[in-house]
């Protein structure tokens, strides 16, 4: 899985969204992540902000305003990926809309033990029900993605 890291302001909990580029508000619902490099008062229509720049206005960093700056490599994005955003900053791509091998991550919960498991000393007991939903609800209608 692929990841990025910006500088979070606002970032309060874990979100999901959708990738929006260079695109007017028209395109804006409430889970759309405009990713720009000139960010201004449209972009705030967005659930959210990404940009390359090392600072931001203040009035931006103002309200509620989620928005994460100084975000490495952001030129990877494409409008139609579908990102999980932080608190920490951390920026994780969760499906690639030109990659045909996107996969959905359920559990890490098994009991089998396979003596060669490569995840065989995780004991990660964390519970991806709700975030596998919603990013099943967020999917676009044709994707094709693994389950593992
Ligand atoms: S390889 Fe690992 S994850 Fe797969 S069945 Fe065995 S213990 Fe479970």
């Amino acid at each position: 899985m692929r990841s990025l890291l910006g500088h979070p302001v606002n970032a309060k909990e874990r979100l999901l969204g959708k990738i929006v580029l260079n695109s007017p508000w028209l395109f804006c619902n409430r889970n759309s992540v405009i990713v720009t490099s000139s960010p201004n008062r449209k972009s705030l229509r967005h659930m959210a902000i990404l940009t390359d720049l090392n600072d931001i206005e203040d009035y931006l960093k103002s309200g509620d305003n989620i928005i994460y700056y100084g975000v490495s490599n952001i030129k990877e994005l494409n409008a139609g990926d579908i990102v999980r955003l932080t608190p920490e900053g951390k920026i994780d791509v969760l499906y690639e809309i030109e990659s045909q091998h996107n996969v959905l991550f359920v559990t890490e919960q098994c009991n089998c033990s396979c003596l060669m498991c490569p995840q065989y000393t995780t004991r990660n007991k964390t519970d991806y029900t709700e975030e596998v939903l919603a990013l099943i609800r967020t999917y676009p209608k044709t994707s094709i993605f693994g389950l593992i």
